[in-house]
């Protein structure tokens, strides 16, 4: 493993907790995040830290295969399994961002999946976001379902605990579970003045590859 670049994804990562704890999609020391070093390596956020006094070298650096760390390093995240199923099921992307933001959380505990209803939910997320069978957090189980409903899009509801996105990089991955949070709210908004009105899945597809493929700066 390259060591500057495992520092570099330290920092990284640190620096994206600390945003999505202050954007309020995460409340005291849950949610969790993690990036792709290498083929085998990843970095994960540490299990129960106060995201207010994390550094980089809190970051753990885990084989993703093994799940072999330093034995110094700090307890991963008890959500491991699944950014480790996630980055290796997922080549092209780089990130993983789970939350337990409020909206996504209404409509993952009504179990009930988030169809695609805005412009830029279509174009960061791929289209309605599913919601994964149950399974206890922390574990293997969790983990195989979530990756399951990780098919089409870039993001999924945890049933009665959080959502997940994941992304080419820790900016996108974050931006999804912020847009994921927004849509919900969006959604359930739209149940007050008789539902929304569903995009069509050709204007969704071409949504989707001009934001991968086109959408900004060269
Ligand atoms: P960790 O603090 O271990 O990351 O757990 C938080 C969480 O959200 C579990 O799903
Ligand atoms: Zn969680």
């Amino acid at each position: 493993m390259d060591m500057n670049r495992a520092k570099e994804v330290q920092r990284a990562v640190c620096e994206t907790s600390r945003k999505m704890y202050d954007s309020g999609l995460v409340a005291g020391t849950w949610g969790n995040i993690a990036a792709r070093i290498d083929k085998d390596y990843m970095v994960v956020t540490p299990s129960g830290m106060k995201y207010e006094i994390l550094n980089p070298d809190d970051m753990v650096i885990m084989n993703m295969h093994t799940y072999e760390r330093d034995p110094d390093s700090r307890k991963p995240s008890i959500e491991f399994y699944m950014h480790a199923q996630l980055l290796l099921e997922h080549p092209d992307m780089n990130a993983v961002v789970h939350t337990h933001s409020t909206y996504a959380l209404i409509m993952a505990t009504a179990r009930k999946p988030i169809p695609p209803v805005c412009d830029d939910q279509v174009q960061i997320l791929g289209g309605a976001i599913p919601v994964a069978e149950y399974a206890m957090p922390g574990t293997p189980e969790m983990g195989a379902a979530v990756a399951a409903a990780m098919k089409e899009g870039n993001g999924v509801l945890v049933p009665n605990h959080g959502a997940v996105t994941i992304g080419r990089n820790l900016d996108e991955a974050l931006l999804a579970a912020v847009l994921l949070e927004k849509t919900a709210q969006v959604y359930i908004g739209t149940m007050a003045v008789g539902g929304p009105v569903e995009l069509d899945p050709a204007d969704i597809a071409a949504m989707r590859d001009y934001f991968l493929n086109k959408y900004g700066q060269r």
